[in-house]
C-alpha cells in the first residue's frame, strides 16, 4: 500500500513526500479513503499512530474540492483538541500537508492574547484548530461564526472528557450546522465516549489500530512477585542496586502516585508525580525536570502519561498492573523505542494475578517471573480484590481484533463492555 493508492490529489501527495513518508500508517490507510467518501468516523488511535495526517490529509482534500465560497471565507472545518500543545501540533500538520493548497488555517487556544486570533479570524480561515474554552470565548465575543462548518474533528476526545470539556463540547456542537461530517478520535472508549459518539456520529466507519512501533515484542519484560506492602521497598532497592537513572513508574491511582513519589523522596530518590489533578503546567514542568535528569523517577497514572511525549525511556516500572490489559502494552511501549534497549519491570502482588493472566493472554505469552532476594512473597497471604468500586474487572481488548476496521456499524452493540476503561479507578 502506498499513498498513491488512497485517492489523494497530487498537491497532497507532494506534501506527504516532502515529509519523507514512504508508506501510510495503518490508521492512514483506513481513515483517508473513508474520510474522502464523506462519512463519519469513529477511530481508536493513540498519539504516534499517524492519526493527525489520517484526518488532516483527506480533510484538506475535501475542502479544496468542495464548493468555492465567495466573499468572506467561513470556517468550514473545525478541529477541537484538549490542549494547546496538541492544537499547535495539529495546526502545524495542517500547514505542512496543505502547503500546496490555497486553504487558510489558524490555531486558537487560551492563555495567550485573544487579539491576534480575532484578526486572523477576521481575515478568513477555512480550517480552525482550537481548544474548546477559548473557542467559546470567541463565540461569545461574536468574533467567530461556526454556522458554515462542514467537517468537525474531535481529536483525543477521551482526553477532552478527562479534562472536563464535555459541556463546552456540547455547547460547540449546538452551534454547528446539523448537516456535516464528524470524525472522532479517541485512544480509549469509555462509556462517556460511547455516549458522545452515539449522539454525534451517523453510521460511522469504525477504525482501530494498535500503537505504532508497539514495543511489546522488543522490550525485556520481567515480573517480580512481591507482597503489596513491600513494593515500595523493592522499588527503592531496584533503583539503587541497578543504578536506574530515569524511571517512569506507573500507579493505578492519583493518590497512589503522590504517596509513592513522597516515599521515594524520603528514600533519597528524587521523584515527581503527574496525574489528572495536576495542571498542564505542572505536568509539563515535571516532565521537563525528568527529561533533563533533575527528577530521577516520574510516577504517573495512565491517563496523565497518555499524550505526554515521554517515549524512549530506558526503564518503565509497573508499580501496580493496570486494570485494562492493553494499558500494559501502552505503558511498556514508552521504553525500548527506536532500537534502544528498554526494560519493563512489573511488581505484582498476589491480588494482581488475574490482571497478570489477562495481560499474558493479550500478549499471547508468559512473562518471566523473578523473585528478588529478600522480597519473597509471603506464601500465606490471601488475595484481596484489586478494585472495590467497579462492577467488573478490566476489559480485555485481546477479544477485539484491534487491527481491523469493523465496517459501518454503530459504535454500541457488542463493542460495549469489554472495551470499557474504568475512569473511576484514577482516584
Ligand atoms: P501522530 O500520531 O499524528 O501524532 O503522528 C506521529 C508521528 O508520526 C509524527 O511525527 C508524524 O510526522 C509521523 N508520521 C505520520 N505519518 C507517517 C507516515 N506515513 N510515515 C512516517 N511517519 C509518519
Amino acid at each position: 500500500m502506498t499513498f498513491n493508492d488512497l485517492g489523494l490529489t497530487t498537491e497532497l501527495l507532494r506534501a506527504v513526500s516532502d515529509q519523507g513518508y514512504s508508506q501510510p500508517t495503518p490508521i492512514q490507510a483506513k481513515a483517508i479513503p473513508a474520510v474522502l467518501e464523506g462519512g463519519d468516523i469513529l477511530a481508536g488511535a493513540q498519539t504516534g499512530t499517524g492519526k493527525t495526517a489520517g484526518f488532516t490529509l483527506p480533510l484538506l482534500q475535501r475542502l479544496n474540492t468542495g464548493q468555492p465560497t465567495r466573499g468572506q471565507r467561513p470556517v468550514r472545518a473545525l478541529v477541537l483538541t484538549p490542549t494547546r500543545e496538541l492544537a499547535a501540533q495539529v495546526g502545524e500538520s495542517v500547514n505542512s500537508y496543505g502547503k500546496y493548497l490555497p486553504l487558510r488555517s489558524t490555531i486558537i487556544f487560551g492563555g495567550v492574547s485573544i487579539r491576534p486570533q480575532i484578526n486572523a479570524l477576521r481575515n478568513g480561515v477555512d480550517i480552525l484548530v482550537a481548544t474548546p474554552g477559548r473557542l467559546l470565548d470567541h463565540v461569545s465575543q461574536k468574533t467567530l461564526d461556526l454556522s458554515k462548518v462542514e467537517i468537525l474533528v474531535l481529536d483525543e476526545a477521551d482526553r477532552m472528557l478527562d479534562m472536563g470539556f464535555i459541556r463546552d463540547i456540547r455547547k460547540v456542537l449546538a452551534l454547528l450546522p446539523k448537516q456535516r461530517q464528524n470524525l472522532l478520535f479517541s485512544a480509549t472508549f469509555s462509556r462517556e465516549i460511547k455516549q458522545l459518539a452515539d449522539g454525534l456520529l451517523n453510521a460511522p466507519t469504525l477504525i482501530e489500530v494498535a500503537r505504532r512501533n508497539t514495543a511489546a515484542e522488543s522490550v525485556a519484560q520481567t515480573i517480580h512477585p512481591v507482597d503489596k506492602s513491600r513494593k515500595r521497598a523493592l522499588l527503592s532497592h531496584l533503583i539503587s542496586s541497578k543504578n536506574w537513572q530515569q524511571v517512569l513508574v506507573f500507579t493505578r491511582t492519583k493518590h497512589g502516585a503522590n504517596r509513592l513519589a513522597g516515599q521515594l523522596a524520603k528514600d533519597g530518590i528524587n521523584s515527581a508525580a503527574i496525574h489528572g489533578n495536576k495542571s498542564q503546567g505542572a505536568r509539563t514542568k515535571a516532565l521537563a525536570d525528568f527529561k533533563k535528569g533533575a527528577v530521577r523517577v516520574l510516577v504517573a497514572t495512565d491517563i496523565a502519561a497518555r499524550g505526554l511525549d515521554i517515549d524512549q525511556l530506558p526503564q518503565v516500572v509497573n508499580f501496580e498492573l493496570p486494570n485494562v490489559s492493553e494499558d500494559y502494552v501502552h505503558r511498556i511501549g514508552r521504553t525500548g523505542r527506536a532500537g534502544r534497549e528498554g526494560e519493563a519491570v512489573s511488581l505484582v502482588s498476589i491480588d494482581e494475578q488475574k490482571l497478570l493472566r489477562d495481560i499474558e493472554k493479550l500478549l499471547k505469552r508468559q512473562l518471566p517471573k523473578v523473585v528478588v532476594d529478600g522480597y519473597t512473597p509471603d506464601p500465606n497471604k490471601v488475595a484481596e480484590p484489586v478494585q472495590k468500586k467497579s462492577a467488573h474487572p478490566a476489559g480485555n481488548k485481546a477479544k477485539h481484533n484491534r487491527n481491523h476496521s469493523r465496517g459501518k456499524n454503530k459504535p454500541n452493540g457488542n463493542r460495549s463492555g469489554s472495551n470499557q476503561r474504568h475512569r473511576s479507578s484514577e482516584n
